[in-house]
């Protein structure tokens, strides 16, 4: 399968990987939203979160707790954080290997579409 987010998985691709287990790994994210832009990625493909079965309920879960372990680790778990699944083009999905967003170590602007240079939403 030709999917960007299995060939990083397999080695094929290098990336900055910040934690490793059996179900999932993290990385820095190539093009950084914060200071901490990471992306929490199971080990098994699954093409969106309209795909999570029933069977992938533990997984999906481990996924937010790593994510959470990371920002302790980085120490902004008391600051905060965000944590987000993009989902198909209105969510602005590129890779279509699900993936959690962290990002964390400045204040982020919601909505997601508050424009911080121009101080109003865009559309
Ligand atoms: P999404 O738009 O939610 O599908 O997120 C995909 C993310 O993957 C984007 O934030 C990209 O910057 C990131 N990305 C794309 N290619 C790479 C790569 N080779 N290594 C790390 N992150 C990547
Ligand atoms: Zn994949």
């Amino acid at each position: 399968m030709d999917c960007l987010f299995c060939k990083i998985l397999n080695k094929e691709i290098p990336a900055d990987i910040i934690y490793e287990d059996d179900q999932v790994i993290a990385f820095n994210d190539i093009n950084p939203q914060a200071p901490t832009h990471a992306l929490v990625v199971p080990r098994k493909h699954i093409d969106t979160v309209n795909d999570i079965a029933d069977d992938d309920q533990a997984l999906v879960g481990h996924m937010v707790q790593v994510a959470g372990k990371i920002a302790k680790e980085q120490g902004f778990d008391e600051s905060g954080y965000r944590t987000v699944f993009n989902c198909n083009s209105h969510g602005g999905q590129t890779v279509f290997h699900i993936h959690l967003h962290l990002l964390g170590g400045k204040p982020l602007g919601w909505p997601p579409y508050f424009d911080e240079n121009l101080k109003q939403p865009v559309a």
